[in-house]
């Protein structure tokens, strides 16, 4: 670890493990895994289809808790604050992406990405505000009351990624967030993750099978055996 003040590290964790137990059987997925997020970093994390990426998100996150090891947001202790802290805690420094878009489908483009600045106690109106002009930003200005049934692929996911950075959050963890698309759509919204990384300086902490596109983050790292090897990026 170095000595960078907290609020340039957007994300770190040290030596995180995790276990899951299955029929009186124990199954280490995550072997210690030490990571520093710094303020607008980019990283790729690929490996193998069961490796650990979408557990070590969610622990990342903190949807899911590790067995040991400990996982900073902000620089706060994730296992220092009650439940309740913590999901102010995500919902106020974090965004996050899945491969699906996960999107309310009973609500309107706007609906949605407005809906985590209403759960963060906004007002109603500078709520809308804000998501219509982001949604403006990733391209979708045109269909702001379109539901997600009526949005192509490629547009769910920008609404995704609306919905995520809405609250200009420290970090982005994206789970194969272009893993459903086609090869020119699936550039596109990388693309535009990466542009937005570079405006709003949010770290993008990104889990892809594609090298193509893990190429083009500063840092990659393979999870092998439950941990994060660093791969030479030539
Ligand atoms: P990846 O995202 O790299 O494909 P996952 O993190 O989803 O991998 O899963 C890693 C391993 O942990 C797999 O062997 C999976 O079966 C196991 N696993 C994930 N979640 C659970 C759970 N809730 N209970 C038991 N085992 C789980
Ligand atoms: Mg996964």
């Amino acid at each position: 670890m170095n000595d960078l003040p907290a609020h340039e590290q957007a994300l770190t964790c040290s030596d995180v493990r995790k276990s899951y137990t299955e029929g009186g059987l124990s199954v280490d997925v995550l072997n210690g895994v030490t990571l520093e997020v710094q303020a607008g970093a980019r990283i790729a994390i690929i490996g193998a289809s069961g490796s650990g990426k979408s557990t070590l998100l969610h622990i990342l996150g903190g949807l899911d808790q590790p067995s040991s090891g400990e996982v900073r947001i902000g620089g706060r202790d994730l296992a220092s604050l009650v439940e309740r802290e913590r999901s102010a805690l995500r919902n106020r420094e974090l965004g996050f992406i899945y491969q699906f878009h996960h999107l309310l489908p009973e609500f309107s483009a706007l609906e949605n990405v407005a809906m985590p600045l209403l759960i963060g106690g906004q007002a109603p109106g500078p709520a809308r505000e804000v998501a219509q002009s982001i949604l403006a930003r990733v391209g979708l200005g045109d269909r702001l009351s379109h539901k997600p049934g009526e949005l192509s692929g490629g547009e769910r996911q920008r609404a995704a990624i609306a919905r995520a950075m809405v609250g200009k959050p420290r970090c982005l963890l994206a789970d194969e967030p272009t893993g459903n698309l086609d090869r020119r759509i699936a550039d596109e919204v990388f693309a535009l993750l990466l542009e937005l990384n570079e405006e709003a300086r949010t770290a993008l902490v990104a889990v892809t099978h594609d090298i193509q596109l893990a190429s083009r983050m500063d840092r990659v790292f393979e999870l092998i055996d439950g941990t994060l090897k660093p791969r030479d990026q030539t």
